[in-house]
């Protein structure tokens, strides 16, 4: 079975060990997620140039919300919310299929994991996730 990213330069890899893909500015550190791959030169500052990194995947839950509809490849109901790791980039995912609603609070620590976002007969995609961090909540 074919295994891919959702998109391109986004994953590091497609195991559990996978981080996000961002670019960062050597001039002003500011991060960029997605990474933009025609970009050369930060949008922020406009003088630096970009280099890829990996993204700790630690941070913090911002909002989330609950739908009661299903999307095209997902059952309702499913939570999306954004996450601000620590980095400084917002990051807008799904919460991971092994944990629910009741289990997450706005301002909790959480990781950002790569897992399996659907599957067929012929390719499995793989996309990131929010899931609780047992650590203490951001004051
Ligand atoms: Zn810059």
């Amino acid at each position: 079975m074919k295994e891919r990213a959702v998109q391109e330069n986004l994953l590091s890899e497609l195991g559990s060990g996978a981080k996000l893909c961002a670019d960062q500015c050597d001039a002003c550190g500011q991060v960029f997620f997605p990474r933009n791959i025609n970009a050369n030169q930060c949008l922020k500052c406009l003088k630096g140039s970009l280099n890829s990194i990996k993204l700790s995947g630690k941070g913090w839950l911002h909002s989330f919300a609950t739908s009661a509809l299903p999307s095209r490849r997902v059952k309702a109901p499913y939570t999306c919310g954004y996450v601000d790791l620590a980095e400084g980039v917002r990051v807008f995912c799904r919460l991971h299929k092994d944990h629910s609603e009741s289990e997450i609070a706005t301002g909790m620590c959480i990781s950002v994991v790569a897992d399996v976002l659907w599957e067929t007969d012929e390719e499995r995609v793989f996309g990131y996730f929010f899931k609780p961090y047992p650590a203490e909540a951001k004051q």
